[in-house]
């Protein structure tokens, strides 16, 4: 199927950088997997957005919602030209989408111990993850490390929080590496702090999902392959080339 066209539900902002769109979920999007994503469209100022030859400009977005709950939603990080026109978007606006696409996708029957890696936005396809095992009642354990420059920039705090209460499964160390704050780990994630936060026998036997910028999916793949960790259970999401944690 090609572009098709949808209408934004709600568009609301979650931290001073990150905003939060929920779009109504177009037909070949009923049904995806947990940690994949869709390229979101946009038409140029004025064009008609009836049309969906219009839909010329894409950025790919990871699902942060779980499959099959009525709609889709996207977390963004207000960067360049594409997101700076995706946060005017007011709800009932069009917007183009495609997909389902990616392999960064949650295996609940393989992956039974996960460890996640995640800078700033880089959290988008965890709470798909996060979301769809609360929400089955599996019983896949999570451990998720999550780096953000200060406290105010952690995107879906709240949330996280709410699944973590109803989840005794998912464990969540936040980590700063711009601010100190009291109940909050201050810097970057290496090797000392992860040797000292998992269990020794996670580098055998988790999975390591890894999701961020460039530079801190290639800095968490290079920490887990010095630990000895099988490159073959490092699965990773690049999102190219964003600000740092
Ligand atoms: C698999 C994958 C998943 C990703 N998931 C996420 C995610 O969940 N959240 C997230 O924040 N990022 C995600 N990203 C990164 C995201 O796709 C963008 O790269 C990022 O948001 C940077 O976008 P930008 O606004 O800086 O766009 P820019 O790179 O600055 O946009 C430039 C592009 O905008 C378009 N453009 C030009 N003029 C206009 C105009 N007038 N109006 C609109 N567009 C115009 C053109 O296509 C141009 O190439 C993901 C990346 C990948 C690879």
């Amino acid at each position: 199927m090609g572009v098709e066209i949808s209408e934004v539900i709600s568009n609301e902002q979650n931290t001073p950088g990150v905003w939060v769109m929920r779009i109504r979920t177009p037909p070949s999007l009923k049904t995806f997997k947990a940690g994949q994503f869709a390229n979101v469209y946009l038409c140029p100022e004025g064009a008609d957005q009836n049309n969906v030859a219009n839909y010329i400009y894409a950025r790919p977005f990871s699902f942060a919602s779980a499959p099959n709950n009525g709609h889709i939603e996207i977390g963004y990080k207000v960067a360049g030209r594409f997101t700076q026109r995706l946060k005017t978007l007011k709800p009932k606006d069009k917007i183009g989408i495609k997909g389902p696409y990616g392999v960064f996708t949650f295996d609940e029957n393989a992956d039974k111990d996960v460890v996640m890696f995640a800078a700033g936005i880089g959290i988008a396809p965890f709470l798909s993850t996060l979301h769809y095992a609360t929400e089955k009642n599996l019983s896949n354990y999570f451990t998720l490390f999550y780096s953000n420059k200060t406290r105010d920039e952690i995107a879906y705090y709240a949330e996280l929080e709410k699944l973590k209460a109803e989840n005794p499964n998912i464990k969540i160390f936040y980590t700063l590496t711009q601010e100190e704050v009291a109940s909050l780990d201050y810097g970057r994630i290496n090797l000392e702090y992860l040797q000292a936060s998992i269990v020794r026998g996670q580098f055998v036997t988790s999975v390591f999902y890894i999701c961020g910028g460039h530079e801190f999916v290639g800095a968490m793949t290079t920490m887990l392959l010095a630990a000895g960790v099988d490159a073959k259970r490092i699965k990773k999401e690049d999102f190219g080339k964003l600000p740092d944690n």
